[in-house]
């Protein structure tokens, strides 16, 4: 086959949000009504429905045995996680600030976990007086916890987050295995286990995160297997039975052409029989999946008006009020090797016939500030409305808003 007869790889069909009339659909509203509703552009929406659906989606694949988490740093909007805090069993927080929204939010503070390297004393502090459990991450950590436990009256609940000594094949971000910031290596854990033990904390378990973006269910479920005989391992040097057993997740959600969503299916049938060997090899462990991105990445959309409609040698650039100091990820910004474009529509022109390519940027004085690179869009004016899809996820608390001074964006959930 040569390059020509190869098909063009093409955005995963974003049939989540319905059409009426021409317009996109989003939380129920038309979208030009819902940026009337909103009172500016740009803004973020996320649907309230398919946050939903998303929840009940993996409840129906997975185990019900299996615990669901919501990362909250993919989107830390208040009123998201409140909503999350209602949908899954626990929210796990990666600073005092995201420990506040999920406790003000509601939280059982039972179900919240605290990860993250440098954790501050400070924080260290809230997390043991919340009754949260740290997922510790050094033997600094484990000598000011012991602090203050003594300090407060109340063993800190602590897990180990390990760095394992595998990775997440095709992920788009490692988080484990190799020199890694994160957890402790697992030649440090006898030593580590022995000095909770002597400390007198709590200890529940185990977390394991090895990575993030990826769409390989047998990725993520071999990166389960060899979590589970790791944790089962440690378990011989544990100072308590272990409790908690967090596997970490990483399921991805298709941004690029050519990605299609993952099959749950493997990932819940891997952890049936995980689950099934834990009755007889760790009885009083319960199994969490900590999720960010795929809980929420699909729900959100981000609009931004053109503002301009410009034609540079022949090429068409849609300048628009919003660009990476709102959606960084989107630019191409965050973590990505090679620039690819997000799903992008006109989204009061849905389904128009009179297309043409043109290049989506923002109002900024950069380069880097580019949402979409030629793409395929019907012919838009000025004052149409942008739509960034996939944009739930690592949006607006992701991107440097401060950059050239520009208004912030508004945020709501539809
Ligand atoms: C970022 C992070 C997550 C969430 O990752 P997603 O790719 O958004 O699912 C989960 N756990 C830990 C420890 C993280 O750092």
């Amino acid at each position: 086959m040569t390059a020509i007869d190869r098909p063009i790889p093409v955005h995963a069909p974003l049939s989540q949000f319905p059409v009426r009339d021409g317009e996109l659909v989003v939380g129920g509203m038309p979208l030009s009504q819902l940026a009337a509703r909103v009172g500016q552009t740009p803004f973020y929406a996320y649907d309230r429905a398919q946050l939903r659906n998303r929840v009940a989606e993996l409840r129906t694949a997975l185990p019900a045995s299996v615990k669901l988490h919501y990362a909250m740093k993919a989107n830390p909007m208040p009123a998201v996680v409140g909503l999350m805090a209602g949908l899954v069993d626990g929210i796990d927080v990666a600073s005092a600030g995201e420990l506040k929204v999920a406790l003000d939010a509601g939280a059982d503070p039972q179900e919240v976990s605290f990860a993250g390297p440098g954790k501050r004393e400070s924080e260290l502090r809230q997390a043991v007086a919340s009754g949260v459990l740290v997922n510790l991450e050094s033997m600094r950590e484990v000598h000011l916890l012991a602090q203050i436990s003594q300090d407060l009256g109340l063993a800190a609940r602590v897990a180990v987050r390990v760095n394992p000594d595998f990775e997440l094949k095709g992920s788009g971000m490692k988080m484990g295995g190799g020199p890694k910031q994160f957890g402790v290596d697992v030649e440090q854990m006898p030593e580590l286990l022995a000095a909770i033990g002597a400390a007198g904390l709590a200890f529940e378990g185990f977390h394991l995160f090895a990575g993030s973006q990826n769409l390989r269910p047998e990725s993520i479920c071999e990166a389960q297997q060899k979590s589970y005989a790791l944790a089962v391992r440690l378990a011989d040097s544990a100072p308590q039975p272990v409790r908690f057993l967090n596997l970490g997740g990483g399921f991805g959600i298709p941004y690029f052409p050519g990605e299609q969503r993952i099959d749950l299916q493997p990932i819940g049938d891997n952890l049936a029989a995980l689950a099934e060997r834990a009755k007889t090899e760790l009885p009083q462990a319960a199994f969490v999946i900590e999720l960010g991105r795929y809980l929420v990445g699909e729900a959100g959309v981000y609009v931004a008006s053109v503002l301009d409609r410009k034609v540079s040698r022949g090429q068409v650039f849609l300048v628009t009020d919003g660009g990476l100091h709102h959606h960084l990820s989107a630019s191409g910004n965050f973590g990505q090797v090679i620039r690819k474009n997000y799903p992008v529509a006109i989204g009061n022109r849905m389904g128009a016939l009179d297309t043409e390519p043109a290049s989506v940027v923002g109002p900024l004085c950069t380069p880097l500030d580019l949402l979409g690179d030629r793409m395929v869009l019907p012919r838009a004016e000025e004052g149409d409305l942008v739509v960034v899809f996939q944009s739930g996820a690592y949006g607006a608390s992701a991107s440097p808003q401060g950059f050239l001074g520009h208004p912030a964006c508004v945020e709501v959930l539809v």
